[in-house]
């Protein structure tokens, strides 16, 4: 039988992370998007809930679910929030799972349990300031002298860098060439603060204010050879696997932003009156309020049947970018449907609205943009990559 159902234990999660969200991060939201505070206390509350340890097992400090709980709990998150949202997906998916999928037993012994309890954040270095969609690119250098990684580059846009509770940059670096002359990337574990590194001021970004995204920069960082991450020379490939997972928990993260635009917009529909009747009454803006619903709908099944082929072990790449083309681009129109359906108060930055309208971009963009999307949908239909 097809069961497009939760599982009782994926909905009482669901049913807490909403709860949490409602009552503690909503009241806050507004005031994180002005300031641009990292929240702080929010992060120590969803990791006392042990949200940041959710697919991971018991022996390194998780809680034993899966994948698909973690995109449950990005969903309620970003419901209300963005921010607060990306940061438990950057910190899970990108933080702490590039070391349980490819560190050796040690390296996860050592990392693990304070990523997984979200006591300490990691950070996901693979963009550059001169290549994101083409990351192999990477001008960062390592070279191993005397029994130590000597690093030196810079990477852009990374997540979580630069909190004080940043821990961990996994960084990929140029590590030599390959016989067939292309560049040999690799993936190495920086533990920060060290000497040599630094990472920059906030970026000044359009959206996702009380997310933490810097520069970073590496001066001859040392770090010991057991710090490479999984097999030399896998370092871009190990990642592409970790974004083909990340995909999915931006899908879910869109899935959020694309359903509060509809929850604001049916409330206020109901409540403003325009010419003696409430705008509801209107097809115009009732019709686009059910195009706001379907559409959040069908990337939410997108992601549900990403997740299902991932944890049946089945290849899900071509799923996965389904799920995140659909469910950003069904982000951005709906935030800005519901912008439309607000008239004048949905340019006013203290509704909920215009915040998702402001966070909703990136969602084109990060962990791969709507047209490596495309790309990857080509290529998995056996189609060749169009230039
Ligand atoms: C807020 C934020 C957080 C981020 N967090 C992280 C992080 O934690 N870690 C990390 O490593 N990165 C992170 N990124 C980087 C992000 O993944 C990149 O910005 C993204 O992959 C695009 O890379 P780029 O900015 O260099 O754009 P470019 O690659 O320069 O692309 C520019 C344009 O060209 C298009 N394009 C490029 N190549 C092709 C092609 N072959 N065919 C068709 N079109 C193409 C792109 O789709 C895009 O429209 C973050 C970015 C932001 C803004």
């Amino acid at each position: 039988m097809l069961d497009l159902g939760l599982s009782e234990e994926h909905e009482t999660l669901r049913k807490t992370v909403e709860s949490f969200a409602r009552s503690v991060v909503a009241p806050r939201a507004e005031e994180m998007d002005r300031t641009e505070e990292f929240p702080y206390d929010i992060v120590a509350g969803m990791a006392q809930m042990g949200l940041f340890g959710l697919p991971f097992p018991e022996e390194y400090g998780g809680m034993g679910g899966d994948y698909f709980a973690l995109c449950l709990a990005i969903e309620e998150l970003a419901r209300v929030d963005s921010s607060v949202a990306i940061t438990l997906e950057a910190g899970v998916s990108l933080g702490a799972m590039p070391v349980y999928r490819f560190g050796t037993e040690a390296q996860k012994v050592h990392w693990l349990p304070s990523l997984t309890s979200g006591e300490a954040l990691g950070a996901f270095g693979l963009t550059e300031p001169g290549g994101g969609s083409d990351a192999g690119a990477t001008r960062t250098r390592a070279e191993l002298r005397d029994g130590e990684w000597v690093v030196n580059g810079t990477k852009a846009f990374i997540t979580n860098s630069g909190t004080d509770i940043t821990t961990l940059v996994t960084t990929t670096a140029v590590t030599g060439m390959r016989p067939d002359g292309k560049k040999e990337i690799s993936a190495i574990l920086v533990p920060v603060p060290c000497p040599g590194f630094s990472a920059g001021k906030k970026y000044s970004k359009v959206g996702w204010h009380a997310s933490d995204t810097r520069e970073l920069a590496f001066t001859d960082v040392r770090v010991p050879e057991a710090n490479l991450l999984g097999e030399r020379g896998r370092g871009f490939s190990n990642f592409l696997a970790i974004l083909d997972e990340g995909r999915i928990a931006i899908a879910a993260l869109a899935v959020g932003l694309a359903q509060a635009c509809v929850d604001e917009s049916v409330k206020f529909a109901k409540e403003r009156e325009a010419f003696g009747r409430p705008i509801a009454a209107y097809q115009a803006i009732s019709f686009k309020i059910a195009d706001m619903e379907m559409r959040t709908h069908v990337a939410r099944m997108a992601y549900y049947s990403a997740a299902a082929k991932m944890l049946a072990g089945q290849r899900f790449t071509k799923e996965a970018a389904i799920a995140k083309l659909f469910a950003s681009e069904a982000a951005v129109t709906n935030a800005r449907e519901a912008t439309q359906v607000h008239g004048g108060y949905g340019f006013i930055n203290e509704y909920p609205v215009a915040r998702h309208w402001r966070d909703s971009k990136i969602l084109e963009i990060g962990e791969g943009t709507s047209e490596i999307q495309r790309l990857l949908i080509v290529r998995e239909l056996g189609l060749s990559a169009p230039t």
